[in-house]
């Protein structure tokens, strides 16, 4: 698992504006959102140079948008790391 999906178990705080910063303006948003079994390479290497990777992977994952790459990751990347932090919610709950 990489170092940012490890890092979002916690939510972080959306700066306001956070877009300005995104690597992606200007970019075709088609290739953000690929069709199903087309490659998400191109997409996340825009992504991985990004300074606001985390910002846009947060408002992705507190807005459950459901499809396109975010952050860097995919739909199912996504899924995995709403599913870690309502693990780790759970095991707040049940301490
Ligand atoms: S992480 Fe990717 S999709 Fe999000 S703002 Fe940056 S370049 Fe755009």
């Amino acid at each position: 698992m990489s170092k940012i999906h490890d890092d979002m178990v916690q939510p972080i705080e959306l700066e306001e504006n956070w877009q300005d910063g995104a690597n992606c303006l200007g970019v075709d948003p088609d290739l953000f959102f690929p069709e199903r079994g087309a490659s998400t390479r191109e997409a996340k290497e825009v992504c991985r140079g990004c300074i606001v990777r985390e910002q846009c992977l947060e408002f992705a994952l507190q807005n459950g948008e459901k499809f396109g790459i975010w952050g860097g990751l995919s739909e199912r990347e996504r899924r995995r790391i709403r599913r870690q932090r309502a693990q780790a919610a759970r095991s707040i709950v049940g301490a």
